[in-house]
């Protein structure tokens, strides 16, 4: 059987394309990138310095979007930053509520590309699912984000965007207030992050500055595929909480299902996360498993899971995924005695197997199931063009 996917994906990289209105977008700068915008707009540089500083802390700790309301720059200057630059937002198409409070936003960036971010909150914490690409080019065969066909990186900017309205929609500034909504972040939505590395290290660094958004690098998760000559970079250069999708356990059932695996399998996976910089028992690795019936769920691979977290040495927990189903997947949801069956042999070996409640799934906003509204009406508008081809024909 030939096994559908590419193993080799090329990511479409992006030159972002300058505003119609010749303006600069400051959000995803950070203060020294802010700096040099200054600077090439005609401040001499210890001005723009100064400027630099103040501005960073107005946009990501305040979340003023105004120039004029930044009251510790002179009133004269004002006018000039307006007529340079601009603190700007994603477009929102759509905003979604499920009635388990779960919030998805479809967002659109200037070259009408569409992605989607979730916000997820719960009793003790809220955390907002952001995306690192429109589409992913893995084509993991029960990912429905997978099946999207244009794909392209987003930018520092977007991805640090999704964060700043998550926070103007929560009415969340400035961010350095207690009990906020929004307390971390997982680089789950869209995309495989690790193919987008310096756009998704740019952005997370700002959203970690302790002068902005200032969210602690404990709170924020990436999850990979596996990309594994990226993944000691990732610690090193960005530092965060490290969770891997790895879904099998045989290299047949993963290479089916993650088609990466055919480039960078198993056992070279999990020694590159045995290797993961910062990575220890206080700080665990998170292996995502998601529960596909009859695919990867017996009790064997339970076993063998526990197995190779042994082998490794890995200080790892396991996330157990209910598969979510979207249309024409080709797998079914495990069954929850099964699903609770993995867990117990998990959980019994010594390692936290926690079952995931899916959120969202009336809004499509659960795990897997992004593919933007975009994207489905012109796969829709797709067939109903074949269909009026074959009525054409018949
Ligand atoms: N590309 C990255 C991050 C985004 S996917 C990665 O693959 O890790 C976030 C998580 O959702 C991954 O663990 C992914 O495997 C899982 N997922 C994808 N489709 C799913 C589905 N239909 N049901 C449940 N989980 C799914
Ligand atoms: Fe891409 Fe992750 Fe979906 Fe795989 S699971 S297709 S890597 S988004």
């Amino acid at each position: 059987m030939q096994i559908p996917g590419h193993i080799d994906p090329v990511v479409t990289p992006r030159v972002p394309a300058p505003r119609a209105d010749g303006l600069i977008d400051l959000v995803g700068l950070s203060r020294p990138e802010i700096r040099a915008a200054l600077e090439s707009a005609g401040l001499d540089v210890k001005a723009a310095k100064l400027r630099a500083k103040q501005i960073f802390h107005w946009i990501y700790n305040r979340g003023v979007t105004d120039f004029a309301l930044m009251t510790d720059i002179a009133k004269a200057q004002q006018p000039w930053l307006s007529q340079h630059f601009v603190i700007g937002r994603p477009e929102v198409v759509e905003a979604q509520v499920s009635t388990d409070g779960t919030r998805k936003w479809l967002l659109r960036s200037p070259d009408a590309q569409d992605y989607e971010m979730v916000f997820i909150p719960d009793a003790d914490r809220g955390t907002l699912c952001v995306s690192s690409q429109v589409g992913c080019t893995l084509n993991c065969r029960f990912c429905h984000t997978g099946t999207m066909r244009l794909v392209r990186n987003l930018t520092s900017s977007e991805i640090v965007g999704q964060v700043m309205l998550a926070r103007d929609s929560l009415g969340e500034w400035p961010s350095s207030q207690d009990g906020r909504l929004l307390t971390n972040i997982v680089m789950m939505g869209m995309g495989e992050p690790l193919y987008n590395f310096e756009n998704v290290r740019d952005a997370l660094k700002v959203v970690m500055d302790g002068d902005g958004l200032a969210l602690s690098k404990r709170r924020i998760t990436l999850s990979t595929s596996g990309v594994v000559p990226m993944m000691a970079r990732a610690g090193e250069e960005i530092g965060v909480n490290l969770a891997v999708s790895l879904h099998a356990v045989t290299k047949d059932v993963r290479d089916e299902i993650v088609p990466l695996n055919r480039k960078y399998g198993i056992e070279e996976l999990l020694e590159a996360c045995a290797n993961y910089p910062g990575a220890n028992n206080a700080r665990r690795i998170t292996f995502e498993y998601v529960m596909l019936k009859d695919k990867n769920d017996s009790d064997d691979d339970a076993r063998e899971l526990v197995r190779l977290i042994k082998h490794y040495r890995l200080p790892a927990k396991v996330n157990l995924i209910p598969f979510n189903p979207w249309p024409g997947a080709p797998y079914d949801t495990s069954t929850p005695e099964r699903v609770r069956a993995f867990s117990t042999i998990v959980f019994e070996a010594g390692i936290s197997a926690p079952v995931r409640t899916p959120r969202g799934r009336d809004i499509d906003a659960a795990c897997g199931q992004l593919k933007t509204a975009s994207e489905k009406k012109s796969r829709a508008e797709l067939d109903r063009q074949a269909e009026e081809k074959l009525a054409a024909l018949g």
